[in-house]
């Protein structure tokens, strides 16, 4: 019997969701839909200080709104009961007392500035800083005298000495790390919690994981998480370490070069569905570069194609996927998109056609919220050069626009045949001044649509005022 693929995105709820995470989070649900796989989430937060519910519960929200459903985890419940590691207590206890038994941890009974200088002293000695090994032969009649003096130590795991760990990185091939390199390092904090190396590798093999894929920045975190499940004799799973995103003057994204959490982008009016397209090429090569439903992406979503690269966020290429998902989706997720910005003024009965009418011409809902206060409402601010090209056109055409638009009803097509018969001008000149008039811009959508939108009484009121402005 094959095992079914299973990946996680395992998050720590220490802030909003940014676009790196997101970038993780969406190849491990396309891993995991591509192979009929489970997608699980599991929340990291055991650090008390640092988490928060809230969160988590965006964490969760942004999920969702990205399309990426899990099928393991909070909410969805699944084999594990509890996906909230800082419930899941009683089951580390067990391992720990496993680890102990076989004396492979210890209590290190260090400060944090004790650590800290001893790390300073190692750098200046031109050493990598890592655990100098203080506590670890500490007797049991000094850990004793330690308790008493009420003392709380954390847990170091032994590292044995002079092992060579390899393992094939799903992403960048064959890895070998030296154990002497590693230090001790600690398993659970002072203050009784589950620390990230052992928490995070106990629960993705009780949890049946086989697959992690998650930033390169978690690859020295690697040799030390399959030396604990090595030693507790508990499955590993396929590790792929990801380029990281670097923003675009060449370091790691961060909020100072233009990252931003998925509730920013979301207010912006990013659709999520342009944002995935865009993400799954970042760091993923796909052969074509068609738009792909998230269907479509896990299908042809694959390990190698992962780069090794760094990727660079270009917020040009999310545009124009941007732009691609704008015209491209469903008319109720598109009115699901832009109604917060139109509402009231696009009513039941004019919403399909006004969706019509902008979707080719905006990239945001506030670009549709203009056009329909332009459209269906009497404020309009002239832009200059919509006013350049009036004044330039002269009165008598404008006078000549209200009389085709009275014979033809407003009906655009005759409108503009009968305009050009009576004016003699055609093609931009034509064009230009009458879109100028009706709407205050020079570009825009197909004047057809907006004619029919505006109606006649206000195609009327605005060719009358371009008269009075062209004088
Ligand atoms: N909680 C860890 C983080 O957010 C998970 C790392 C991992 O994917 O293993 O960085």
């Amino acid at each position: 019997m094959t095992i079914p693929i299973k990946t996680r995105f395992a998050p720590s709820p220490t802030g909003l969701m940014h676009l790196g995470n997101v970038r993780t989070a969406l190849f491990n649900a396309l891993y995991a839909y591509h192979q009929g796989g489970i997608f699980l989430l599991r929340i990291e937060d055991t650090d008390v200080e640092r988490s928060q519910d809230d969160f988590a519960a965006q964490l969760m929200a942004d999920l969702r709104w990205l399309g990426l459903p899990w099928q393991e985890g909070p909410v969805e419940g699944g084999p594990a009961d509890c996906y909230y590691q800082s419930q899941r207590g009683d089951i580390y206890a067990k391992y720990y007392a496993q680890l102990a038994q076989q004396e492979l941890v210890y209590p290190c009974f260090c400060s944090p500035p004790e650590l800290a200088l001893s790390r300073k002293i190692q750098r200046a000695s031109g050493q990598a800083p890592r655990y100098a090994g203080t506590c670890a032969h500490l007797t049991p009649a000094d850990i004793a005298a330690k308790l008493a003096k009420g003392l709380s130590p954390a847990l170091r795991f032994r590292v044995p000495k002079a092992q060579q760990i390899e393992f094939t990185d799903l992403v960048r091939g064959h890895q070998n790390f030296a154990s002497q390199d590693l230090g001790d390092f600690i398993v659970q904090r002072a203050d009784g919690t589950a620390a990230f190396f052992f928490c995070n590798a106990v629960d993705d093999a009780l949890m049946g994981v086989t697959h992690v894929l998650r930033g390169e920045d978690h690859l020295a975190n690697t040799p030390r998480q399959l030396l604990i499940l090595q030693a507790l004799g508990l499955p590993m799973p396929q590790y792929g370490h990801i380029s990281l995103i670097l923003g675009h003057d060449g370091t790691p994204l961060s909020k100072r070069n233009g990252s931003q959490s998925v509730q920013e982008l979301r207010t912006q009016g990013w659709l999520a569905e342009g944002l995935v397209n865009y993400l799954a090429r970042l760091g993923h090569t796909y052969p074509t570069d068609h738009y792909f439903s998230l269907t479509e992406l896990a299908q042809e979503f694959s390990l190698d194609r992962l780069g090794r690269a760094p990727a660079r966020f270009d917020e040009s290429q999310l545009r124009h996927w941007q732009q691609i998902a704008v015209n491209t989706v469903e008319e109720n997720r598109l009115w699901e998109w832009m109604e917060t910005a139109v509402s009231p003024l696009v009513t039941p009965q004019t919403r399909t056609e006004f969706m019509v009418a902008v979707r080719p011409n905006i990239l945001y809902p506030s670009e549709a919220g203009q056009w329909a206060k332009i459209l269906l409402t009497d404020e309009l601010t002239w832009q200059p050069e919509a006013l350049a090209v009036i004044t330039e056109t002269g009165p008598a055409f404008f006078q000549q626009a209200l009389t085709s638009l009275e014979e033809t009803q407003a009906d655009y097509k005759p409108l503009v045949a009968h305009l050009k018969q009576t004016t003699g001008t055609k093609g931009k000149s034509l064009f230009m001044p009458l879109r100028a008039a009706l709407t205050g811009e020079t570009h825009g959508p197909e004047m057809a649509h907006l004619l029919s939108l505006m109606g006649i009484d206000r195609a009327r009121r605005r060719l009358q005022e371009a008269c009075l402005i062209a004088k």
